[in-house]
């Protein structure tokens, strides 16, 4: 019986990476509790919300959205840590797919063109083994029928040390951090720029300061979850 057990395990996680419940057969990743409970944020069906205040004035979106809210301690926070630590990467897809499906119903991102995510520097991507934000890009663009592209965009410099530094200097920091590759590619695209979690808004700033560059090119963000600070 062991073995039977054992061998599942392989195929299928057998907790719930939210709760650590052990899941029911038909389940993968995150148990139906969980899928009904985990605190949204709707935010595509409520253009007035936390993340587009956070960029008001810094970055011009036309949609800025993430799946769900994060809180200290908490479920997503869990779900965050495995992506990034745990080598979770299709949880990050599955996740993808989640939301697309959400975003699908009510047709927001409809007149995207491509998905980018943003790129990690290729020294972390060599020692992470992969990046958390493309995978949780390929579930979005899969459900989202959109084109993924993780070619025309670069991370040049790392900047593992920021989150140490206070807010004012980090966006004293953002230009150069990420730059273009591949122009032609990206000229009159509407891009979803694509991040696993949004705190300052530094990384995004620090990408549209590269990608504004582009002409004709329009802006929209997504992440898994958005650590909105009280202003
Ligand atoms: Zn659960």
């Amino acid at each position: 019986m062991t073995l039977i057990n054992d061998f599942m395990s392989l195929i299928y996680p057998r907790h719930c990476e939210a709760c650590v419940n052990g899941l029911f057969k038909h389940e993968t990743y995150i148990c139906n509790h969980c899928k009904l409970t985990l605190p949204k944020s709707n935010y595509h069906k409520n253009g007035q919300n936390e993340l587009n205040q956070t960029f008001a004035g810094r970055v011009p979106l036309n949609y800025g959205l993430c799946f769900y809210l994060f809180e200290k301690s908490g479920k997503v926070q869990k779900l965050l840590h495995a992506i990034k630590y745990e080598d979770q990467k299709e949880l990050a897809q599955f996740i993808g797919e989640l939301y697309a499906q959400e975003l699908a119903k009510e047709g927001t991102l409809a007149e995207v063109d491509v998905i980018v995510p943003i790129p990690l520097h290729k020294k972390k991507l060599k020692l992470r083994g992969y990046n958390q934000s493309e995978w949780f890009a390929k579930g979005l663009a899969k459900a989202l029928e959109k084109p993924l592209d993780i070619d025309s965009f670069e991370r040049a410099h790392e900047t593992s040390t920021q989150t140490k530094k206070k807010k004012y200097q980090r966006w004293e920091n953002v230009e150069g951090i990420f730059t273009i590759k591949d122009h032609n590619a990206l000229i009159n695209k509407h891009i979803l720029l694509v991040d696993d979690v949004i705190t300052t808004g530094a990384t995004i700033e620090a990408a549209w300061m590269a990608l504004k560059n582009v002409e004709g090119i329009k802006l929209s963000v997504a992440s898994i979850a958005f650590a909105a600070r009280k202003l």
